[in-house]
């Protein structure tokens, strides 16, 4: 697939950008930003694997700590080397390129702000992660009850990956898919559906237009490289999505997926007493009474993946993926490479 390609289809994909309407206003609980702060924190200070990946040694000792044999990253294909100079996948901060489909002109001007500084920007801002605010085209629940999994790939996704039953969605980080591309495949392979959710999981609203599309840019490309396929679905990180951001995301074609149902999950990861197994257990038991919505998940570490198994026990099969569950496509478009990579 040549690249002019690729932005062809990018192009045509968002003059028929699919408009799910839905309503405006979640009833969910609002996160304070002491939760929000927790969960960077336990992000990039708890889940090992994530670390690890980036001291650049998985091909050698780090292969044995998580278990594994060795490990391949993703080759790094001529094309995206042909289109930005670079020659190997970046770490945490991966460089700006410019895509001729980006009008930077239409990105509204909202200010930058950190995680739990609300204040920043007027409400018509529409920040999901401050005032629950979504738009006609984010989705938030679906009309039956189905898990979601951020964060994979990662070694312990394989376990739920052998577990479940029916098909369900990860949104899946560009960093992780690049290290653990045998992971990302298998999850492909078993026909689950993938979105993307950045290449580092940053928080969204605190970055430059440039950072944001190079976090999305690069993720896109780690997908298009591992999977041979153009995501559609994307979730933010902490759902940290306004109407600066979503006029990015959505000039790559994708629509958010953000959630009605959060297990806390991570908060068990981080040892945070607020959170326990029997808990979440016992909220998934009330979600299950109206029977809807989406459910947020972890997959990234292992005692995630243990909450994920025993709801999936819970619930069954009968679960729906992100697509299904408003009647859209898996993905953009699905690739042949042909050998061209
Ligand atoms: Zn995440």
């Amino acid at each position: 697939m040549k690249l002019s390609t690729l932005l062809t289809v990018l192009i045509t994909h968002l003059v028929t950008l699919q408009v799910v309407v839905q309503g405006i206003n979640l009833n969910a609980t609002k996160l304070t930003s002491q939760n929000d702060t927790v969960h960077l924190q336990a992000f990039q200070n708890v889940i090992p694997h994530y670390n690890g990946m980036l001291s650049n040694d998985l091909n050698n000792s780090n292969a044995n700590i998580i278990g594994m044999e060795r490990l391949k990253k993703t080759p790094f294909p001529p094309w995206l080397t042909e289109f930005t100079g670079i020659t190997e996948w970046p770490g945490l901060n991966p460089p700006y390129i410019p895509l001729d489909f980006i009008d930077m002109a239409k990105i509204p001007n909202y200010a930058t702000y950190q995680q739990g500084n609300c204040d920043a920007n007027p409400r018509e801002a529409c920040s999901f992660d401050c005032d629950y605010c979504v738009e006609p085209d984010d989705v938030h629940t679906c009309y039956k009850l189905s898990q979601t999994f951020d964060d994979g790939p990662s070694p312990a996704t394989e376990r739920l990956l052998q577990h479940l039953r029916h098909r369900t969605t990860f949104f899946n980080l560009g960093i992780n898919i690049v290290h653990y591309p045998d992971i990302y495949k298998k999850m492909i392979d078993k026909g689950h559906l993938v979105g993307t959710h950045t290449w580092s999981h940053e928080y969204l609203p605190s970055l430059s237009n440039e950072q944001i599309i190079a976090q999305i840019e690069w993720s896109v490309w780690a997908m298009n490289a591992t999977g041979n396929h153009f995501p559609k679905w994307f979730r933010p990180p902490y759902g940290g999505i306004d109407n600066r951001v979503r006029s990015i995301t959505r000039m790559f074609g994708l629509q958010a997926v953000l959630w009605d149902h959060d297990t806390f999950d991570w908060k068990l990861v981080a040892n945070d007493p607020s959170q326990s197994e029997g808990q979440i257990y016992r909220n998934v038991m009330d979600w299950m009474k109206t029977g809807r919505g989406l459910i947020l998940e972890h997959d990234g570490a292992e005692r995630t993946v243990d909450v994920a198994i025993n709801v999936y026990d819970i619930i069954g099969r009968d679960q729906l993926t992100v697509a299904e569950c408003v009647g859209g496509a898996d993905y953009i478009r699905k690739f042949d490479y042909n050998g061209e990579l």
